[in-house]
């Protein structure tokens, strides 16, 4: 493990992760220091009721980030790194009625 940084993102929430990614892109060597043991912040998901069925922890809303010019950016980098957007095919709406 390398011990020499050009820079130190403390957090791997998604802003520190962005963050750190174009550091590394234009060649930085970066650490990242995370105190929970897995990287997403306040975006993580995981099992919460079922197992196999999984949920988002804290934030839900990710829509925005869809139409963002990082998302735009870096979205085939991210496909390749299993990231992919569930969409219901229900809406509010729909529910409702
Ligand atoms: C309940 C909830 C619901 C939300 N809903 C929405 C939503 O629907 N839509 C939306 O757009 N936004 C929503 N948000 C806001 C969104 O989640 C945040 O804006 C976003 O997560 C911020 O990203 P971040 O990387 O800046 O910080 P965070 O996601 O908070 O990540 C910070 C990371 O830094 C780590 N960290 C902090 N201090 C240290 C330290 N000293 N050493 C090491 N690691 C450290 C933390 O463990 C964490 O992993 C919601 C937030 C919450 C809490």
């Amino acid at each position: 493990m390398a011990t020499n940084y050009d820079a130190i993102v403390v957090g791997g929430g998604h802003n520190g992760l962005v963050s750190a990614l174009y550091l590394a892109r234009d060649g930085w060597n970066v650490l990242v220091l995370e105190r929970n043991a897995e990287l997403g912040g306040a975006i993580r998901s995981g099992e919460a009721t079922l197992p196999g069925f999984v949920h988002d922890l804290y934030s839900m809303n990710q829509n925005l980030f869809l139409a963002s010019p990082v998302y735009q950016d870096l979205k085939d980098e991210l496909s390749e790194e299993g990231l992919r957007f569930v969409r219901s095919e229900k809406t509010l709406l729909q529910r409702v009625s």
